[in-house]
């Protein structure tokens, strides 16, 4: 009989499944907009993420199955998907209404899996993100931009570039920009929308018609993903929502006055919930494995992502700029692994761990990045970074890194929901350090 092992109760599986469930609720609020739809869309990417993970597990020897992270994956897509006609998109876009839409994410799904979840080493980029772009790449002007807007900046592009208030333009037959924004998102069964504050906060923050599916209701995204975040709080880098959050109002603010701004809470309404801005921030921007392992890392991640979205959606009036800004951010993530290291110390500190769990089987997954493996070490090592370089016999990096320090206590290990042998590889990379 196999012994029993005690580690911390989370597993990636277990995190997978929270996630999972989380998203699930998204759809199921997404009903009250869309009703049927979204859940055919969501049902269609589930099954072809857990197809293709099945197939190119079949088919490549290095790759494991693992029918949660697909079935995230999937619904991830879904989520990330837009669905309706709102106004201010040429009518002749049938991308974004059943039933071409289903052929759409098919498409995204299958390129996310295959060309950036699965077959890489490394996630460099979030992998919904990336395939949404890349499909709709050839249609950037009908799909992701506008098709025409308030002010038209340089060579046609749309600009918010200016004060978006109630009352100040009169441009496309709308008496404002709140009128423009509810005749885009609002109810479609409500013909003249009263454009007042309250109906305008309303649609941003409760309930939009047209958009990202995972956009339905900013408040729904709040509540369940400050709920996953206190259950899986050592594991999720909320942080990066948070930073990106924070930078985003701040820097609205600093534009409405800038640009005298007679409304500048629908400035910052809007930069924090159009598309489904306010769902990247919570379930894509903090994709364990295309954001930074450390805590200044992800902060400052954070900040770029909040402010590239607000410098793409104000000057290229691409409103689901937080999309692109994030695929941008992804590519620093392997240089800010680098920033804000804890330095390495010969002296013990017992680290603060959670609850121990007795495990009689344990099963190895590929690492997701959380990073819990460095906030556990008692001696402030990179345990990860410590097994990457090892892995790749990077001696310069291992003395760097200080493995020499590790006293194979093995809090690395008891954190790590991949169950991975962190702590042997840290040991075998001190022997190694040795020989030299
Ligand atoms: S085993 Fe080594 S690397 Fe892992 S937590 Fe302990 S000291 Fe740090
Ligand atoms: S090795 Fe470290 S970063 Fe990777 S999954 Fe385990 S705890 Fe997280």
């Amino acid at each position: 009989m196999s012994k029993v092992k005690e580690y911390s109760a989370m597993t990636k599986d277990k995190l997978m499944l929270y996630t999972f469930i989380a998203l699930l609720v998204l759809v199921g609020v997404s009903y009250l907009s869309w009703g049927i739809t979204p859940i055919i869309i969501s049902a269609i990417a589930v099954l072809v993420a857990i197809g293709i993970d099945f197939l190119i597990a079949k088919v490549t020897s290095d790759s494991e199955v693992n029918t949660m992270s697909a079935a995230v994956f999937g619904l991830i897509v879904a989520l990330s998907y837009s669905l309706g006609l709102p106004s201010m998109y040429a009518e002749e876009v049938s991308a974004l209404s059943a039933t071409d839409a289903y052929f759409f994410v098919i498409f995204i799904t299958a390129i996310g899996m295959g060309l950036f979840k699965k077959i890489p080493n490394r996630k460099y980029v979030n992998p919904a993100a990336a395939a949404k772009l890349l499909v709709f790449l050839p249609l950037i002007n009908t799909i992701l931009l506008p098709k025409d807007h308030l002010i038209t900046g340089m060579l046609g592009v749309p600009s918010l570039a200016g004060p978006i208030g109630y009352a100040v333009y009169g441009n496309n037959g709308l008496s404002s920009f709140a009128g423009y924004l509810l005749t885009s998102f609002g109810n479609p069964a409500v013909a003249t929308p009263l454009v007042t504050d309250t109906n305008v906060y309303n649609m941003m923050l409760l309930q939009k018609f047209h958009g990202w599916i995972g956009g339905a209701s900013s408040v729904a995204v709040i509540i369940v993903g400050i709920a996953l975040f206190v259950i899986c709080r050592r594991y999720i880098k909320w942080r990066i929502t948070a930073a990106y959050l924070g930078t985003v109002t701040l820097l609205a603010f600093a534009f409405a006055f800038m640009y005298a701004d007679p409304d500048p809470i629908l400035r910052v309404v809007f930069h924090l919930f159009i598309g489904s801005s306010i769902f990247l921030a919570f379930f894509m921007a903090t994709d364990p494995a295309s954001t930074p392992l450390t805590h200044i890392g992800q902060l400052i991640f954070g900040f770029g992502l909040g402010a590239l979205t607000l410098l793409i959606q104000t000057y290229m009036g691409f409103f689901g700029g937080s999309i692109l800004a994030l695929v941008l951010m992804n590519l620093t993530s392997p240089f800010l692994d680098k920033v804000g290291k804890m330095s390495p110390t010969a002296e013990k500190k017992e680290p603060k761990l959670p609850k121990a769990k007795q495990f009689e089987k344990v099963k190895v997954t590929q690492c997701i990045r959380c990073g819990a493996c460095m906030r556990a070490c008692c001696h402030k090592l990179s345990p990860i970074l410590i097994k990457e370089a090892f892995d790749k016999t990077d001696i310069e990096t291992l003395s760097k890194l200080q493995a020499d320090l590790c006293d194979g206590c093995g809090h690395c290990n008891f954190v790590c929901p991949a169950r991975i042998d962190v702590r042997g590889s840290v040991l075998r990379a001190k022997a190694l350090l040795r020989q030299e």
